[in-house]
């Protein structure tokens, strides 16, 4: 087992532990505060029995509210003096009785709920035991002295505002960083399509589809060429949404079909079809019919990143901002940088790291985090770079650069597959 992992079960570990004591806390609370509420019940009915106290009892035996996490602080019951005039010895002894064992429970879960927030902060205490929280030495911090990086860095943050909408902490941003004008345009305009975009995510996420149905009917036809399913599904869900609103709008339901399905009707006609059979339901509720899977949360966010996913591809925009893709490859990458540095300080080869732009291993990134084709040289075993770049001889093989000089003797290349002859001065890069 790796450090990671190994972190990780033992905080687990500790996390488990809390969990069931949370758990058994909930239970012996639940039963406790049941049990109070079942002695005081009995003690109002008993009280009221005695007609004579009616109308004391209702302001005499409160249990006080101010306390809605039942942590029992302020919760104390309470009893004015006014009613034992009019009560008995014996009935007076027996609502104390009461009330003092139901303050004794409203203790003992006070205590109880301390003794768990101990064991909460245990959690802290073992994360940073477990944890390494000091991540300076992977930081090159020079890198940020440079003012154009610090712009840079500073941009990204600013669009990634601007994509979500937050055009103002943008804005901030901008005029506390003392952004150049071309530089705070550029943050607007490169954003300006997925800030849309983001905006319509959003309201489909609170199911209003008013803005994203507008949004599919412009792009209707690119839509449909693209194959996507994203217009027909904003329909059928604007349309399960009016059923969903029972017979009143059963109306507006069925002309809405009837405005919006008939383009749809070759390519989705058995889909149609079922739809349709929801008005059977209208009378009993949508939400007790087999259709009812429409009405969850799910079926809305699934909805919201279909939308996201297929605007952002016809725009030919990326839906992660900049910002988002490198602080989550940077997480990734995190414990394996912390772990060679950790070998490169104890090997005293440190300044081997701070002299150069890649890092001193390979990261194996999610395919997610693969924007473009890499190509690895078959003869050097080498990720192929700027620096190095990829070149197709003239028999079609590609090599990197620095093969092609180790292997040709003067201006002359052996070819290490085919293996034709050539003049090495005529292969030329190629781009990935
Ligand atoms: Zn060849």
């Amino acid at each position: 087992m790796d450090n990671e992992s190994w972190a990780c079960s033992s905080v687990e570990k500790d996390l488990t532990r809390v969990v069931s004591k949370l758990e058994q806390l909930h239970e012996n609370a639940a039963a406790d505060i049941g049990d109070i509420a079942t002695q005081m019940s009995e003690l109002v009915e008993v009280l009221s029995r005695a007609e004579q106290l009616v109308t004391t009892l209702n302001s005499s035996t409160q249990v006080s509210q101010d306390d809605p996490m039942g942590d029992g602080v302020s919760m104390q019951v309470e009893t004015e003096p006014t009613a034992p005039q009019r009560l008995t010895e014996r009935q007076v002894e027996s609502v104390r009785n009461a009330i003092a064992r139901c303050n004794e429970r409203v203790q003992k879960l006070s205590t109880e709920h301390r003794d768990l927030h101990g064991s909460i902060s245990k959690i802290g205490k073992a994360i940073d035991r477990n944890f390494s929280a000091d991540f300076s030495s992977t930081m090159r911090v020079d890198v940020l002295q440079d003012e154009e990086n610090l712009m840079l860095l500073n941009k990204a943050i600013a669009k990634h505002y601007c994509r979500q909408g937050m055009d103002d902490v943008a804005r901030t941003l901008i005029r506390e960083s003392k952004m150049s004008p071309e530089h705070a345009q550029d943050v607007f305009d490169s954003e300006r399509e997925f800030a849309d975009i983001y905006g319509i995510w959003v309201k489909i996420q609170k199911r209003d589809l008013t803005d994203a149905l507008k949004w599919a009917k412009m792009y209707s036809q690119q839509l449909s060429d693209r194959h996507s399913l994203i217009e027909f599904r904003l329909h059928r869900m604007r349309f399960m949404q009016l059923v969903s609103y029972g017979l009143d709008s059963q109306r507006e339901a069925i002309s809405y079909a009837r405005l919006n399905f008939k383009k749809f009707a070759v390519r989705y006609e058995h889909e149609i079809a079922n739809l349709m059979a929801s008005f059977i339901y209208l009378p009993s509720g949508l939400e007790n019919s087999p259709y009812k899977h429409f009405m969850g949360q799910e079926m809305w966010t699934e909805l919201s990143f279909i939308f996201l996913k297929d605007a952002c591809q016809l725009l030919g925009i990326s839906k992660n901002s900049a910002l988002s893709v490198v602080v989550n490859a940077g997480c990734t990458a995190l414990p394996a940088l912390l772990n060679i540095k950790q070998v490169m300080q104890s090997r005293q080869v440190l300044g081997m790291w701070n002299g150069c732009d890649e890092l001193p291993i390979e990261i194996d990134l999610q395919p997610e985090f693969r924007f473009h084709s890499i190509f690895a040289c078959p003869i050097l075993r080498q990720q192929t770079s700027e620096d190095n770049p990829p070149k197709k001889l003239t028999c079609g093989h590609v090599i990197s650069n620095d093969a092609l000089h180790k292997l040709s003797v003067g201006h002359i290349l052996k070819c290490p597959y085919c293996p034709v002859e050539q003049n090495a001065e005529e292969a030329v890069r190629i781009y990935f």
